[in-house]
């Protein structure tokens, strides 16, 4: 049986490859489960989606444990304990990671006995959105998988965006299949592992102590830790305040924004924390003046809009 667990951040488009390499796998005749576990359930949250596949019917159940296959489609989550990418490597477990660094990098930085390889990341004129990155890990799995040919793939994602229209289709055909041939140079190949008797073996009854409330509480060491989170790293889109239009009414914005992410300054100005604002743009749709607009990251990012003192006419100008 495969089992693959999938990595990402929600947004990238995770639960869909998994969804697409189970129909592939399905189109190949196997037995297949796959299915999503999300955390919080917003744009950017770590999330994982898992894959099992068989020629014979699958009893295990629930999240994979010990999988074969990890493929990380945004590395940042590596380093993330509670993302659980390392959970359950073992020296015979692949490590897929879709990066722009070199599979040297992340072995000396790891030091783990699993097998890493990469999938390099496209940069510049070839990069591609955020919520692509799901198809390409998937385009990579198929090559290293060896059990599902492209033609069964492009099926898979006929079917799966099908209702999006072919322009769709045909943009994540493309993308899977350039990382289906960027991993053209990597001789690992993952076989159909055997059955693991451990894991096929019907389970024992085991004796469950009873335990007090209060062994589900959460752990937490200290105050204000999640000031060390900074969601803003995985935003897509930016909000800007333009100060010509902003009326100062100093409370909608910062009121409305869930992750406190807008504060107002002694001159009764908003900012934005950059840090921490994570995209969502609850505050562009809540001010009254329209003050907020939204641009794309990656276009905030040649700009100098480190602060929210660049006002969006400023920016009008630049772009
Ligand atoms: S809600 Fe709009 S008008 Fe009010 S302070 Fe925020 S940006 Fe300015
Ligand atoms: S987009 Fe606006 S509301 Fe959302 S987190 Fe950022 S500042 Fe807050």
């Amino acid at each position: 049986m495969y089992r693959i667990r999938f990595h990402g951040r929600g947004g990238q488009g995770i639960v869909t490859a998994s969804r697409v390499l189970g129909t592939a796998f399905f189109m190949q005749r196997y037995e297949v489960q796959d299915a999503p576990r999300y955390g919080a359930e917003r744009r950017g949250a770590p999330i994982f989606a898992y894959v099992r596949a068989d020629h014979m019917p699958i009893a295990e159940r629930g999240p994979i444990h010990a999988p074969d296959l990890v493929v990380v489609a945004d590395d940042t989550l590596v380093g993330v304990p509670a993302a659980g990418v390392l959970q359950g490597l073992g020296p015979d477990t692949v490590i897929l990671i879709d990066t722009t660094e070199t599979a040297e990098v992340w072995r000396d930085r790891l030091n783990i006995e699993s097998q890493i390889v990469v999938l390099p990341k496209p940069t510049g004129a070839d990069a591609y959105e955020p919520h692509f990155f799901g198809t390409a890990c998937t385009g990579a799995v198929i090559r290293l998988i060896d059990a599902i040919g492209l033609e069964t793939l492009d099926r898979a994602i006929e079917s799966e965006f099908d209702l999006k229209g072919p322009s769709i289709v045909a943009r994540n055909k493309e993308i899977a299949r350039a990382a289906y041939d960027a991993m053209a140079g990597t001789e690992i190949r993952i076989t159909e592992p055997t059955a693991r008797d451990e894991l096929s073996n019907a389970p024992g009854w085991i004796d469950v102590p009873r335990e007090g409330a209060d062994i589900s509480a959460p752990t937490i060491h200290a105050g204000l830790t999640s000031v060390e989170v900074r969601t803003g790293l995985w935003r897509t889109i930016r909000p800007i305040i333009d100060y010509d239009i902003c009326r100062h009414c100093w409370w909608v914005c910062s009121t409305f924004c869930p992750d406190d992410a807008i504060s107002v300054s002694d001159e009764g100005e908003p900012v934005i924390d950059y840090d921490h604002c994570k995209g969502c743009m609850i505050c562009v749709a809540q001010c009254p003046p329209h003050a907020i607009v939204t641009i794309p990251e990656v276009e905030a990012a040649a700009t100098d809009t480190s602060h929210s003192t660049v006002t969006a006419s400023t920016l009008r100008g630049v772009r």
